[in-house]
Order: structure tokens, then C-alpha cells, then sequence
């Protein structure tokens, strides 16, 4: 089979072109026609005759197909992608004053099994190829530019569908690197977010390896017990051992810790919950989000009532801690965070 040039960083195409004795110039174009360009037909551009002859006989580039669209009132956007070995993923465009964040997919399912999560349900199918991550990117943005042409930017990117995306690093870094590069989709690295429910050994790996992106912690509890009982990871990967990595990621003027916390009615949503959650992020380089939680059908949880959401703020706001209530987009389509899960029977909004 052949690899896909969507699986390339651009110091590895160079790598390439170099060891196949092409000129040194064929990446740097290849990018800016794939990624600036947006083009999905090959490249003849400015390409030397014995370098386009190389691309075509030796490069895959198909791309996820996106098989099924729904779209919600509040121009919320999901997509399912059928992979080529059939299997299936989701993908959301999340609207903001007409630009978008992209929330991207890291693997088919989640090892994870977070209890209140649904695609934690779903279990691991397997992890996605960069090429996977990628395409969830590059075809949205087509799709954007076909069907909704005066706003079709998509400005920031956050891993947080499906899967859990540092336990599938190498991947998730790759398309990441791929997100900044210059010649390519020159994204700014403060607009990526990787969102992780705090799995150590990517954790670790993180200072040394990742491109210089945003971290968010899914916290959604300082008690433990709790925390065991909504991510059961942290049985084994305590939160005092993640804490210690996460806070060291911040790079930068005015870089911050995002602390994702699920506000789920009457187990994790108390003026208790609160106060301990105010006392452990104090003074910290944090910001949280606060997600009310979002049900899908089985799911065992229910979502406070707004009032109790914003007491819940305003403790946190006492300790100086700057708190978002993250609005919910999406989630008549089962779009919303948490509510991802490919193998679902569809729904019809
Ligand atoms: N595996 C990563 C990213 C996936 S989910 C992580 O755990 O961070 C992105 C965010 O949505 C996480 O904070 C996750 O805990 C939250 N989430 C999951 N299920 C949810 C639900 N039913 N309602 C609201 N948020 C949910």
C-alpha cells in the first residue's frame, strides 16, 4: 500500500524527496497546494516534471469520506467519516460569531471508560492514522467553503471527540505539527487544545515531544473517590501525579491550564465540590470550563439546573479563578460534548 501523503510532516516529505533524489523544493509546494490551497487534485504546479511523476506513482492521497451531515438550528455541525477500513468517526464544526472551532476525533472509540461519557461506552475499535486526523480537518473545511462560503473559517482546533487523544501520541502530535507548519495550514499553536482525561504516560512525554499547543485537564472532581468513579484511569494515574505534569506545560506570556469540569446534578455539583475545587486550582495558571452535563440516551447522569451551575461559578469566582460556563451547542444532534458515539443508531433532529 502505498503511504499517504497526509501522513508527512514537512521535515519528513523532505526526508523523502531528499532519499528519492528530488529537487528540495517539491515538499514546500506540495504543502502550500494541499493545506494553503486547499486543492485536493494533484499538484502540477511549479512541481519538477520527475517529482510529479514520484507523487502520483508512490503517494496515496484519499482522505475520510464524510458520510453522513446534520446540521442543527444553531449551525452546529456534525459529520460522521467512513475510514477506509469502513469503520466510522465523528467530527463536530462548532460555531462562534460565524468561525468555528473543529473538534476532532483521536480514535475510533476510547479505552477510557468514563462512566459518563458516550463514547467511553463504545470502547476502543483502534487509534486513528494521522492522515485520519487530518482529513477530519481538511474535508470539514471544503465542506464550509462549498455550502457556507461567507463564513467558513475555522479558527481554532480542539481535540475533544472521540477518544482519548494522548493515548494515541504519536499520531495526535504528528497532525498537530502538521496543523502549524508554515508552508501548510499555519495555524497559531495557542488554537489548538488537547484535551486529555489525564492518561501519566503521554503526560510524560508531552514536554519533550508535543509541539507547543494548549493543554485542558478533564478535573470534573478534586475528591477522589469521585474522580475514581467518573474516570477510572485515575485509580491508576492519580490526579496529585497528573496535576504535576499538567502544570508544567504552560508555555509562554499568558498561557494557561484549561480544567474541564462536568457538573453532574447532585453527585459532583455541590457548594463542597465547589470550595474544594477553588482550593486546589488556586493561584494556579488556570482557567476553568464548566459543562453542565450532557445526557444521551441510557446515560445514568442528569444535568443540574442552570442556577445551580452558576452558584457553582460564582464560588470558584471568589477564588480568583477565571470560570466559563461553556454554552451547549449541538446537542439536539447528539453533537455536544460527551454525546459522540459512531456506533449510535442515527437520530433524527
Ligand atoms: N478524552 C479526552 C477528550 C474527550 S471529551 C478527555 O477526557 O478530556 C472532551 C470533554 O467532554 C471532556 O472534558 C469530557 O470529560 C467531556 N464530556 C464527556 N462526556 C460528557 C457528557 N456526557 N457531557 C458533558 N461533557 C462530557
Amino acid at each position: 500500500m502505498k503511504p499517504s501523503f497526509y501522513q508527512f510532516t514537512l521535515p519528513e516529505l523532505q526526508e523523502l524527496f531528499s532519499k528519492n533524489n528530488l529537487p528540495s523544493s517539491g515538499p514546500g509546494l506540495l504543502f502550500n497546494w494541499h493545506y494553503k490551497k486547499r486543492r485536493s487534485e494533484p499538484c502540477v504546479v511549479d512541481l519538477a516534471k520527475k517529482s510529479i511523476r514520484y507523487v502520483s506513482e508512490c503517494l496515496d492521497f484519499s482522505l475520510p469520506i464524510i458520510d453522513t451531515i446534520k446540521a442543527s438550528e444553531d449551525k452546529t455541525v456534525k459529520f460522521l467519516f467512513k475510514l477506509q477500513d469502513g469503520l466510522k468517526v465523528e467530527t463536530v464544526l462548532i460555531p462562534f460569531n460565524n468561525k468555528y472551532t473543529i473538534c476532532l476525533s483521536s480514535q475510533v472509540g476510547c479505552a477510557m471508560k468514563c462512566s459518563f461519557c458516550h463514547t467511553g461506552i463504545q470502547g476502543l475499535s483502534r487509534n486513528l492514522k494521522t492522515e485520519e486526523i487530518i482529513g477530519q480537518f481538511t474535508e470539514s473545511q471544503k465542506w464550509l467553503t462549498q455550502n457556507r462560503p461567507n463564513d467558513d473559517k475555522i479558527l481554532n482546533i480542539v481535540f475533544m471527540g472521540q477518544g482519548e487523544p494522548l493515548h494515541n501520541f504519536d499520531a495526535v502530535k504528528k497532525a498537530c505539527e502538521i496543523f502549524l507548519t508554515k508552508h501548510g495550514l499555519c495555524l497559531a499553536d495557542q488554537k489548538i487544545t488537547i484535551s486529555t482525561a489525564g492518561y501519566l504516560p503521554g503526560l510524560e512525554r508531552w514536554q519533550d515531544e508535543m509541539p507547543n499547543v494548549n493543554i485542558a485537564l478533564s478535573l470534573h472532581s478534586p475528591i477522589k473517590e469521585k474522580r475514581d468513579q467518573l474516570i477510572p484511569i485515575n485509580k491508576r494515574y492519580p490526579l496529585e501525579e497528573v496535576l504535576k505534569y499538567v502544570e508544567a506545560i504552560p508555555n509562554g506570556k499568558n498561557r494557561f491550564v484549561t480544567y474541564e469540569y462536568l457538573l453532574i446534578d447532585k453527585f459532583n455539583d455541590s457548594d463542597e465540590d465547589a470550595h474544594l475545587t477553588g482550593k486546589l486550582l488556586e493561584g494556579k495558571n488556570a482557567y476553568v470550563s464548566l459543562i453542565p452535563f450532557n445526557p444521551f440516551p441510557g446515560s445514568p447522569f442528569k444535568r443540574p439546573i442552570m442556577e445551580k451551575v452558576k452558584s457553582f461559578k460564582l464560588i470558584l469566582d471568589s477564588y480568583k479563578i477565571p470560570t466559563l460556563i461553556r454554552a451547549t451547542k449541538g446537542d439536539e444532534i447528539l453533537a455536544a460534548c460527551g454525546q459522540l458515539n459512531s456506533k449510535a443508531p442515527a437520530i433524527t433532529p
